[in-house]
């Protein structure tokens, strides 16, 4: 077999085993795809984290409502 067909993950660099075939190609996982994005917006993101969902402070959005 030849080895240019070994297609590594862009993110971890985790081998992939199935190559071009891997749905989530070129990444192992949807969560290195994802973190990849997330690279992108924030230039360079620490992929050890969960994807950094924007925090809305409900409670400083609460209006007093008529009572
Ligand atoms: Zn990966």
């Amino acid at each position: 077999m030849m080895p240019d067909n070994e297609q590594r993950c862009r993110t971890c660099g985790k081998l992939l085993p199935e190559g071009r075939a891997a749905p989530t190609f070129p990444f192992c996982c949807r969560r290195c795809k994802m973190a990849d994005l997330g690279r992108w917006f924030s230039g360079d993101y620490c992929i050890s984290e969960p994807l950094p969902l924007p925090e809305i402070d409900l409670a400083a959005e609460t209006e007093p409502g008529p009572k």
